[in-house]
This record gives C-alpha cells, structure tokens and sequence, in this order.
C-alpha cells in the first residue's frame, strides 16, 4: 500500500490536531508539576504534544495500566462468586498525539510478549483500537540513545502517523502504516499531499536529529559481549548503589513485571494487577520461602540480561528502545546505558 505524506504549516498542524481531538477519544502529554502525562483532552491547548522528552512519562500505562481493579469478589463457607468485574476504560478506539518514537517503539517491543504464550486480549484490543501520532522529536536529550538500537527510528512504523519538522518552518504528516494511511485520509482533509523532495528534506532533517546524540552504543557488540559476562563484577558494583526503588521499571516503555494481589475484609475481596519488577526483592520469592535471587546484584544482573540477552534470543528485539527515562529518574543516577557498557568491558 502507498503510504501518503502531507505538508502544511504549525497552523495547519494545530487546525489537524483540533479536528481529531473534536471527532475522536484523544489523549496526549498534559503537564502537571513540571512532568507531562498522557491524560484524555477536550481540546488541543490542554496539551504539548512536543512535550520535552527528559519531562514526559511513557504511554506504557494507557496499554498496561500501573494498578487496576480485576475484579471484586465474596468469597463463603458455599463457595467464591465474582461479583464485578470492571469494564476495561482503555478498550474504546482512541489516538494518541505526541508520542515519542522510542516510547512507539516500545510497544512494538512489548508486542511480542503479550502475543507469545498467553495471549492478552485487553492489551491486544487497546492496541488494535489506538492510533499513535508521534511527536517532531528534534533533538536527542542528555540520556537518550535510541539511535543507538536495533530499530530503523527514521523510518519507524512504531507509529501509525509521524509528524516531522522541515525546513523553513513546514512540517510533514506522513502515514506510516496502513491503519494510519487510513486515519489520515479521514482526518486530514484540507491538507496537501506531497512528493519525493519532501523525503529528501525529511532525510536532512533526521541526519541533524542522529547527529545530535551525546550517546551511542553499537548494539551487536554489547548483546554479543553481555552473553559471556554473567559473573561479571560489574553487577555487584551497581548493585550496592541502587536502592531498589523499582522506579526504573515503572517508568520503562518495555519493563512488564505484574503481581496480583488480594485485599480481602472478611468475605468480601478485591483483585488488583499491579506493576512489580525483578529489581524487588520479593518478585521471585516462593510460598515456600526460597528466593532464587536473594542478592540485589543478581536481580540487577537479571534485569539488565533480560533487556540485552534473554529477550534478544526469544523474540529478536531488544528488551530496551532508549530512552533514558531510567536514568533520568533513578534517585541514585544509575544509568543502564553505562552498566551495560561497563558490564560488556569487565
Ligand atoms: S531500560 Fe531504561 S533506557 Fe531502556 S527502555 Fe527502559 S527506561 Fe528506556
Ligand atoms: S531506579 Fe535506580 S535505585 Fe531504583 S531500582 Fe532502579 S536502579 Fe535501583
């Protein structure tokens, strides 16, 4: 299928943005305190779609939400009767504005997981419902290093639409699937389609985007080393920093740890499914006691292998798009671009 890119101007793109917001279920980066969260909007200055990419949390939680109710229940001497279960808020058809292209890419990456052995069908329908509409990342921030990773991120069908700055002030709408080929012929009415010489600004532009990352990895050389570095020191030595916090797992576009838990008062229960991580020390903890991980290096060992080993050799992606929000938000700056550097060289 053609894949359609239109030109307009920051008018144009807001007149675009204004008509999906008035016709479809739309959730984009909001700003509260300083951070920006994807929260649903009624109209487009509510919102930054370009948000700063150090500010903004993941959309992770609007296809895998943090904490949520799976049902409520009673459970007597006769028997255990689910009473409700909870309608899912995120099934209904919907587009995401402003989505950064490693945190698009994460989704992709979590793909592959949820349609391996179990299949999950409320991600897969909040998946098959959502257009993603990718924000004009421009510049790399201090801990990004998507570049660096094994996708394409200039011509990335993470996203359904990509949005995309050129030169003297236009800007580009290009479809990047076919359900966003779809979408823009339904919403972008009004704006004009364009031709090869816009790739070619496109192009320029992304060489001045690669251009400005501070850091850069050559992936095949780390996922090649990490396999031999099982014992390396260099996990103890970042383990005895970290505080075990687990934030740079809730903040992870691809980190998909869950536990279920039961709050009960007498014969009335409610089930929650919540985020965990393999950086908690309970997270492998048997009924019987026994904890396969009892040592905070080895559960730092077992996250950064899992992002740039195991999951490389199950499904072929790594279990990592770049983004740095871990980083960012790690109250003790542990930083995983420097582990697994660290990690391959020791
Ligand atoms: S491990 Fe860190 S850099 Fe990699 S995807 Fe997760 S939050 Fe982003
Ligand atoms: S955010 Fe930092 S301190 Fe917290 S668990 Fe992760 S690495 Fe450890």
């Amino acid at each position: 299928m053609n894949l359609t890119t239109y030109i307009t101007e920051p008018a144009g793109l807001q007149s675009f943005y204004e008509a999906i917001v008035a016709t479809n279920e739309t959730y984009a980066p909001v700003e509260k305190l300083g951070k920006f969260d994807y929260k649903q909007i009624k109209t487009p200055p509510e919102c930054q779609p370009d948000s700063p990419i150090e500010q903004t949390m993941s959309i992770k939680p609007l296809f895998f939400p943090k904490s949520a109710r799976v049902m409520k229940y009673e459970a007597t001497a006769e028997g255990t009767d689910v009473t409700d279960t909870t309608e899912d808020p995120l099934a209904g058809k919907r587009v995401i504005l402003g989505v950064k292209h490693c945190d698009a890419r994460g989704l992709q990456v979590l793909d592959e997981v949820y349609k391996w052995d179990y299949i999950d069908t409320d991600y897969q329908k909040r998946r098959e419902n959502t257009i993603i509409i990718s924000a004009r990342c421009e510049q790399a921030a201090t801990h990004c290093f998507c570049t660096s990773l094994d996708y394409d991120v200039e011509q990335s069908d993470a996203m359904d639409v990509a949005v995309i700055n050129g030169l003297d002030g236009k800007v580009y709408i290009q479809a990047r699937t076919e359900k966003g080929e779809h979408f823009l012929k339904e919403n972008a009415s009004g704006l004009a389609a364009t031709n090869g010489s816009a790739l070619e600004e496109m192009k320029k532009q992304y060489q001045a985007f690669s251009g400005s990352f501070r850091l850069k990895m050559d992936y095949k050389e780390i996922n090649g080393k990490m396999q031999s570095r099982f014992e390396s020191p260099a996990f103890e030595e970042v383990a005895t920093n970290c505080v075990s916090c687990n934030t740079c797992a809730f903040v992870c576009p691809t980190c998909h740890c869950f536990k279920i838990t039961d709050e009960r008062i007498r014969d009335e229960g409610v089930r929650y499914k919540s985020y965990d991580s393999c950086n908690n020390i309970y997270f492998t903890l048997m009924a019987g006691g026994h904890n396969p991980r009892p040592a905070k290096y080895r559960r730092w060992r077992q996250r950064a292998m899992h992002k740039f080993v195991y999951y490389k050799e199950r499904f072929g992606v790594n279990l990592c798009v770049g983004c740095g929000k871990c980083t960012i938000s790690c109250p003790v700056n542990i930083s995983i671009f420097e582990v697994v550097n660290q990690v391959s060289n020791v």
